[in-house]
């Protein structure tokens, strides 16, 4: 590969992404780290429920750094599996209303281990076309057969199978709120299906653990499917305000990843103090609604003001995506925004379709009344400016 060629195309198509260092305060606003702007609302972060700077988890993550050490030293089935791993995994089983849990050093990695554990060279997979990029990579890594269905799309899911029924081991893998779309995906059709051709069932709940459910199980939680799901797949980095990953299903399920599971068994145990976090965090969401309640007071206020603008799609969840098209007119809106002290991020090609630009805005509890109204105002104005 030609460096200079590549360069210049990728800036030339308006793909080039670039880094941009911030510093976060603790009430979620970004300034950029020289202190040369800001402050920034930040309509990119996943910290849905604005935990990452909780007292609470502050606490319980100095508690175990200072028990435990800064790092686990080793690989779990070596000398590194920590007791509070184990702690932690049964309050996410419980979570998640599964038998057990397993940890994974983030969502990526978890990905990247479950679904090649589970299928093999022999085997065939179906993924919907909009799942995230790990969970790709998880299929490629697998050796399965790859066959993707259009996003929620059930009929042609169903063709699918319906063409390879009975051959192989099938494992379907989806997302419970699809990240860039903001979506859902029909879990009631995905179990009859289940239930009539008889596939291993992965949902990743990374966008949902913590913000659906009565108890912050997630949709699966929310819609009572706990147990027609085989591997229910999740984050810490995202609504938890933390990081790593859990897989939760049943013991025998989990004694499996335990052993096949790359991922987890060629790496080190994640640190003591985000374990500490995440199970507070854990702790929080199961322990009361209010935090969605006002998150989701949040999302009503953003949303009704870009639809009284005449912006429409603006879909059901904390996540909103903007349709632009143009991969450079959504970086140029992007740019606009960001200048006016609204941080929201362009989303363009790989990580969506060709032609399917977009503004990604996903609203945190941090976020205020006017600074929701305001970015919408800003966000209209640059709509009606740069078209
Ligand atoms: C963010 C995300 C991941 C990756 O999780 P990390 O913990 O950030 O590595 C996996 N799946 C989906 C659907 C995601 O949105």
């Amino acid at each position: 590969m030609n460096l200079d060629s590549w360069l210049s195309e990728y800036t030339e198509k308006g793909l080039l992404r670039e880094l941009t260092p911030v510093v976060r305060e603790s009430d979620g606003r970004l300034f950029a780290s020289n202190r040369s702007s800001g402050p920034l609302y930040d309509f990119s972060s996943n910290d849905y429920l604005a935990l990452a700077t909780s007292p609470e988890l502050l606490a319980k993550s100095k508690e175990f750094l200072e028990t435990n050490g800064c790092g686990a030293g080793a690989a779990r089935l070596m000398s590194g599996d920590l007791a509070i791993y184990h702690l932690l995994e049964e309050e996410v089983a419980k979570l998640k209303g599964q038998e057990s849990a397993l940890l994974f050093g983030s969502g990526y990695m978890a990905n990247c281990g479950i679904i090649p554990a589970l299928v093999g060279r022999n085997d065939i997979v179906f993924a919907d076309r909009l799942n995230h990029a790990s969970l790709y990579d998880g299929c490629h890594l697998s050796r399965a057969e790859i066959f993707r269905f259009r996003h929620n799309d059930m009929n042609h899911l169903e063709e699918l199978l319906y063409k390879k029924k009975g051959e192989k081991t099938a494992l379907v893998v989806v997302e419970s709120l699809y990240s860039m779309d903001g979506d859902r995906c029909p879990l009631r059709d995905l179990i009859s299906l289940k239930n009539r051709f008889g596939f291993m069932l992965m949902v990743d709940e990374a966008h949902a653990t913590g913000v659906y459910g009565r108890c912050g199980g997630g949709i699966i939680e929310e819609e009572g499917m706990a147990e027609h799901v085989d591997i229910a797949m999740g984050t810490f980095g995202k609504a938890l305000g933390s990081y790593g990953a859990y897989a939760a299903g049943t013991k025998q399920l989990i004694k499996l990843l335990i052993n096949r599971a790359r991922t987890f068994i060629y790496s080190t145990g994640l640190p003591p103090a985000v374990i500490g976090a995440s199970l507070a965090a854990v702790r929080i969401v199961s322990r009361d609604d209010t935090l969605r309640k006002e998150l989701f007071e949040k999302v009503g206020i953003f949303k009704t003001a870009l639809s009284e603008a005449g912006l429409e799609n603006l879909g059901l969840s904390q996540i909103i995506p903007i349709m632009i098209g143009n991969s450079k007119k959504a970086v140029k809106i992007a740019d606009y925004l960001r200048k006016k002290g609204v941080f929201a991020t362009a989303v363009r090609p790989p990580t969506v379709p060709e032609g399917s630009a977009r503004l990604r805005f996903s609203i945190t509890r941090h976020l205020e009344e006017n600074e929701l109204l305001f970015a919408a105002r800003q966000l209209i104005e640059a709509i009606g400016a740069l078209s």
